[in-house]
């Protein structure tokens, strides 16, 4: 049963999950290539039942004519809250500074191509995949209206493409975590965008970053305070904290957006492995002042003694450097 851990000391939370340690690949050793994919159309008996998908229409849940594909995750970094649970669980604090990690863990299979990442999709497919996200995002949010579950309070999706961006299956694939409360470093930042006000923020906050390509209703800007190497930016250009408020019909503008910068970035950075994360607000609480944003981490180098130890990151990029680089090839494309 994974376990939600604070040190009161430091007041550092972590999330002890031993189940995780039994998936394969998951400690960085080599896959077996003889071994078959579990994400491969065909393999959908070697997954959890399917929890959402795009399919053809008539085809039936978990038949391997999928086109992008949502399950839990075999091997969670949390456990799904018992359904009799009424109370939500409340994060670990002094008190009580051991509770169980109750949570959501999913995994989504973005392409039935085993061998394409992400930025090799078409922009339709693209948009495929971020409309799946926001469509469990709205499926965790509207958890809170059945009484006899726990609410689902806070969402992260993210995707780890590479090994040095913490992937153990090369098939592209993102995933959904989600929490019965808000992680202490969200909560200061949305706590934080609060205390300026609505009145006294910007749109953007333009002076922090430098703006890559703006489209009618999107930004990419790199952040003047980037901890990555060819850090980039995803922004909506009106002030929407929740992306699952996303209007369906800007998706593929946005994904469009995002497939030129990752290839703007793979052009620039030798196709780097990269994290990509999407914050966005609490599922039942609107954030004035502060926007959702898709966050492009490129893992070019491991973070040494240095950044562990004092907690100060290095980047020995500077942001306007890596922004001039990846305009250069942006301009290169269609
Ligand atoms: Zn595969």
């Amino acid at each position: 049963m994974p376990e939600f851990r604070l040190d009161c000391a430091t007041g550092q939370v972590v999330l002890m999950a031993p189940e995780r340690e039994a998936r394969e690949g998951g400690l960085g050793e080599p896959l077996d290539p003889r071994r078959h994919c579990p994400f491969c159309p065909g393999s959908e008996a070697l997954t959890p039942h399917e929890v959402a998908a795009r399919r053809p229409p008539g085809s039936p849940a978990n038949a391997p004519d999928w086109q992008v594909r949502v399950f839990a995750n075999r091997y969670p970094a949390v456990a799904a809250p018992p359904e009799e649970t009424r109370d939500t669980p409340a994060p670990p604090g002094p008190a009580q500074p051991t509770v169980p990690g109750w949570g959501w863990h999913e995994v989504v299979v973005e392409t039935r191509h085993h061998p394409l990442g992400l930025a090799d999709l078409p922009v339709e497919e693209i948009r495929w995949v971020l409309e799946i996200w926001r469509a469990r995002l709205c499926a965790l949010r509207d958890l809170g209206n059945d009484p006899r579950q726990p609410r689902c309070e806070w969402v992260q999706v993210f995707k780890n493409s590479g090994p040095k961006a913490g992937a153990s299956q090369p098939h592209a694939h993102s995933q959904i975590f989600g929490l019965p409360f808000v992680p202490a470093g969200p909560a200061a930042e949305y706590d934080q965008a609060a205390d300026r006000g609505p009145g006294t923020t910007s749109p953007l906050p333009l002076d922090e970053t430098l703006c890559l390509l703006q489209t009618e209703h999107y930004r990419a800007s790199c952040p003047r305070v980037s901890r990555f190497m060819y850090e980039v930016h995803l922004h909506p250009l009106r002030p929407e904290c929740q992306f699952a408020q996303e209007p369906l019909a800007q998706l593929f503008e946005l994904a469009a957006l995002l497939r030129r910068v990752l290839q703007a970035l793979n052009s620039t950075a030798n196709t780097p492995d990269y994290n990509l994360i999407l914050h966005t607000a609490p599922l039942h609480r609107m954030v004035r002042g502060w926007r959702w944003r898709l966050e492009i981490l490129p893992r070019l180098y491991s973070w040494g003694g240095l950044e562990l130890g004092s907690g100060l990151v290095v980047n020995p990029l500077l942001p306007e450097q890596a922004c001039h680089r990846l305009r250069a090839n942006l301009s290169l494309e269609r």
